[in-house]
């Protein structure tokens, strides 16, 4: 038995399904997890001692490479001053800084632990500049596990086929009305339903929890629009794209698009924290002041804007600067080019989708036309999809274990990282095609 397969006896034994976060039990690519016990730049390695060049980078934060030395200095000299005081530091304000700099339109910040946290806030921000109570979300968009946001919610709940998740009360899910992404008569339908009691709005910057789906050119605009004539707010959830898919997350990238769209409020996370758990809501001053203490929308946490928290994230968006992007979007080009040569020469019918730096590849004949929906993103060929993220790991890569998600890409995928990946992708076209 490997070492990996020792560990997930193990861990089946003492932890539900052996895993703390379920897209990481491989359900839907089937075999055995590997269990990670270092990662440095480009690579990851298991319990085994084998490394992989890694296309996950924790789902994002790893923005510049596992374990940069300049992060991890950050991270040892914070520790060394102190783990937590539950009081405010003066890092926390230039975290806060950092992020208006970035995205002007984020006045006002609030740090929390972890995106759940950032979207559930945000919504009740909403409710209560509102006093209304409806909140709108697009099927396949995934803000996190809060009660209200679980509805067709993608990424981990799409990997397990489920639609929503039990132990949601019924009265908690009728407050939130899914509509499909990039269908403006859908949301025009439910504005004219229910305009009057609708809160908000919340999207994802751009769809990136089943696999990459963009807003379609002024998609976003309309957005602005419509929430804007029924008095509701926009949240746009950055937690993924922000200072991913751009310096300035998809919010830039879109303006540079010529769609400069100023939504109420914005969540950030993965990226923010650099590794470790830092998330923030973000937005409005005006909104943003009807939090606690200033305003009658509570809000707290005991380790929120944690300083070692703090630190690594802080560190991370310093390193991040034009070059880091610029690298990663080489690195974007070049994989999900080669990827697609070699699923073309396999045989294997295809399509990539972008967002900025970020990109994924949607497989089978179904979606070849491109994929705006999560309708569309469930016709992909997952069986195909496992083969495939199965003979990548035999040679050395490690995809997301799901046909839903992002693939991610580092500053820190150099020419031999990129390099391996290339060569393993033939054969591994191959084994989706078969
Ligand atoms: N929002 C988006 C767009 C996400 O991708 C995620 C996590 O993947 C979340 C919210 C939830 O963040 P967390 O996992 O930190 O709670």
């Amino acid at each position: 038995m490997s070492r990996n397969e020792d560990l997930f006896e193990r861990a089946r034994a003492v932890i539900p399904g052996g895993v703390n976060s379920p897209v990481r039990a491989f359900g839907s690519v089937g075999g055995t997890p590997r269990f990670f016990v270092s990662a440095s730049g480009p690579l990851v390695t298991d319990a085994d001692g084998r490394d992989y060049v890694d296309l996950v980078a924790s789902w994002g934060p790893a923005l510049v490479g596992h374990a940069h030395p300049e992060v991890i200095a950050a991270v040892v000299e914070a520790a060394g001053r102190g783990l937590s005081f539950g009081a405010s530091t003066p890092a926390e304000t230039e975290l806060a800084e950092e992020i208006r700099r970035r995205v002007p339109i984020a006045e006002k910040i609030r740090l929390v632990s972890t995106g759940t946290e950032a979207t559930m806030t945000a919504i009740r921000l909403a409710r209560g500049a509102t006093g209304r109570d409806l909140l709108v979300k697009f099927a396949g968009h995934y803000h996190g596990h809060s009660d209200g946001l679980l509805a067709q919610a993608g990424s981990g709940l799409a990997t397990l086929a489920l639609p929503g998740s039990a132990g949601v009360p019924a009265a908690i899910a009728a407050q939130t009305l899914v509509v499909r992404y990039n269908d403006r008569a859908a949301l025009e339908a439910v504005f004219a339903e229910h305009g009057e009691r609708i809160a908000a709005v919340i999207t994802e910057a751009a769809g990136a929890n089943m696999g990459v789906v963009p807003p379609a050119p002024g998609f976003t605009s309309f957005l602005r629009e419509l929430t804007r004539r029924h008095g509701a707010l926009l949240i746009s959830d950055e937690v993924l794209t922000g200072f991913r898919s751009g310096p300035s997350g998809y919010w830039g990238v879109l303006r540079e698009a010529g769609e400069d769209v100023a939504p109420d409020l914005l969540t950030f996370g993965k990226v923010v924290g650099g590794g470790l758990p830092v998330a923030a809501i973000a937005g409005r001053a005006e909104v943003m002041d009807l939090l606690a203490p200033l305003g009658p929308v509570y809000q707290a946490g005991t380790l929120s804007g944690n300083p070692v928290a703090v630190a690594a994230g802080l560190a991370t968006l310093r390193l991040a600067d034009d070059a880091v992007y610029a690298r990663i979007a080489g690195a974007a080009d070049t994989v999900s080019r080669a990827a697609s040569a070699a699923l073309t020469e396999a045989g294997m019918p295809h399509v990539v989708q972008r967002a900025g730096t970020l990109f994924s590849v949607f497989f089978g004949a179904a979606v070849i036309d491109g994929v705006p929906d999560y309708e569309t993103a469930t016709l992909q060929d997952a069986a195909a999809y496992a083969a495939f993220f199965h003979a990548m790991l035999d040679a050395g890569v490690s995809l997301p274990p799901s046909a839903f998600e992002a693939w991610f890409l580092t500053a820190a995928h150099d020419d031999a990282a990129l390099e391996r990946i290339i060569s393993a992708l033939p054969a591994a076209a191959r084994a989706a095609a078969a």
